[in-house]
């Protein structure tokens, strides 16, 4: 287990006022860049692999891995994806408040190391109080020169630009995203080629999340060994968990990675609210599939624990359901949001989205039969793996696993005979 009572936070630093400079700086701040700018590219790309970072956007890919990907062609590029609209995950948005120059200092480790000179920091529109604080920041880093041309001294120079979002969860997808930044129609491109080989302007791209990149100092800070050891050895790191839902004390927490969900909850979260049972976690943002509570005692936080648990880490964004919660009202909302958030281009994800939100309608008004539910299953079945991105089976993966795990709460919202006003008392015929 995880010793996390000790634990100090690496990244939500408990210091005050560290989105100004001064006070990033007096805490040793761009240090790390100073000690990368003499290190060769290939050797950061190398601690980062050794550091066994794994992506905090969701997928969980290897950083280094995905570092090793990009392609040799210049101009290269950048891009670091802050458009977090998850339902269930609101971490990027305390680094963008918190520790802003971590993020920045992170972003040109990162451009240094992969030979890049132009970055995107893409911010989802409605943050536009944090879109705010990371463009003072970048402005306080560029005025000290640790930003633009032949920084602190040498040759290598490196422009920040925030892309603001406008409002859409497919923003956040990594082809869309790229579109977005070329001032094109957010839509998701088909992969491969990934965006390592060809991605903004058709040339390189590396795309990580925020908190991915804000790691990136702290790596080269303790060295890719000590990085390793913090948290569970096969997800290492410091990790930003999200708790929201009937929890007492929701919020974003860091602790390292590899903590009990149990302990996330009832120890860090304070409890389910009223007293009452657990019923059900998500634990990675709304995509995850659904835990029941008799599924979670000794699961992690890591990749490999909610594997066997049968699902997996997403953004790390709890959302914990009580014993009162209707799950099949809960998958509704979340129907709603995914057939809303379809940006149109596949048949199966514009029209399923649909289709499964018309259906959960009737289980709301209690009218649906129970061969709505086999419906619900078969249109999954029809959505999954079948489309150009991620958001289609992110829309099926909540309605086929809850109705795996909690199918009897569907049937309960079915017709029954006495709700159709049939009496099946019959007399016995003699
Ligand atoms: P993915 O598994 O397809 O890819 C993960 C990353 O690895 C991508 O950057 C991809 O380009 C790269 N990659 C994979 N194979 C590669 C290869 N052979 N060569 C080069 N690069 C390679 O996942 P995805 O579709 O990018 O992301 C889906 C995840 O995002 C889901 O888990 C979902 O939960 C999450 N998500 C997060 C948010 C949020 O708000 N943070 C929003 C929506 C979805
Ligand atoms: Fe668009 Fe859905 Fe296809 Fe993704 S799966 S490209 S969101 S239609």
């Amino acid at each position: 287990m995880v010793d996390y009572k000790s634990y100090k936070p690496l990244i939500l630093k408990e210091i005050q006022d560290l989105h100004r400079i001064e006070v990033y700086e007096a805490g040793g701040g761009y240090q790390n860049l100073r000690k990368a700018l003499v290190m060769k590219p290939e050797e950061i790309v190398g601690e980062v692999k050794k550091s066994g970072l794994r992506g905090r956007g969701g997928a969980g890919f290897p950083t280094g891995m995905k570092w090793g990907f990009v392609g040799k062609a210049k101009p290269r590029y950048l891009a670091v994806n802050g458009d977090e609209s998850e339902p269930g995950s609101f971490k990027d948005r305390q680094i963008f408040e918190f520790n802003p120059h971590q993020l920045i200092e992170g972003c040109l480790i990162s451009c240094y190391a992969l030979d890049v000179e132009t970055c995107y920091i893409y911010i989802r529109g409605e943050y536009a109080k944090w879109i705010d604080i990371v463009e003072t920041a970048l402005a306080e880093a560029r005025q000290k020169g640790y930003v633009g041309k032949n920084i602190l001294g040498k040759d290598f120079s490196a422009e920040i630009y925030v892309h603001r979002g406008a409002g859409a969860y497919i923003c956040g997808e990594e082809s869309a995203l790229m579109n977005s930044i070329e001032g094109k129609r957010a839509y998701p491109r088909l992969k491969p080629p990934f965006p390592a080989v060809v991605g903004l302007w058709g040339q390189p791209t590396v795309i990580n999340n925020v908190e991915t990149i804000t790691n990136i100092p702290l790596i080269i800070e303790i060295g890719a060994e000590a990085y390793s050891k913090i948290g569970a050895p096969d997800h290492p790191g410091p990790m930003l968990y999200g708790l929201s839902g009937h929890v007492n004390k929701p919020g974003i927490y860091e602790y390292p990675s590899g903590m009990a969900i149990t302990d996330l909850i009832y120890d860090i979260g304070g409890g389910i609210r009223g007293g009452k049972k657990l019923k059900a976690v998500i634990p990675g943002g709304s995509s995850m599939p659904i835990l029941r509570a008799d599924m979670i005692e000794g699961v992690t936080m890591n990749a490999d624990s909610l594997k066997k648990a049968g699902t997996s880490i997403g953004t790390a964004g709890m959302i914990i359901m009580d014993e009162d919660t209707d799950i099949v009202a809960a998958i509704a909302r979340l129907t709603h949001f995914y057939h809303h958030e379809s940006c149109g281009q596949c048949t199966p994800c514009r029209e399923g989205t649909g289709w499964i939100e018309h259906i959960y309608k009737k289980f709301l008004r209690d009218e649906a039969e129970p061969r709505d539910i086999d419906l619900l299953l078969s249109l999954c079945k029809q959505i999954e793996q079948r489309t150009i991105c991620a958001l289609a089976d992110g829309a099926a993966w909540p309605v086929r696993f809850s109705i795996e795990r909690f199918r009897e709460e569907y049937e309960k919202h079915c017709k029954t005979p006495e709700s159709r006003g049939w009496n099946y008392k019959m007399k016995a015929v003699s």
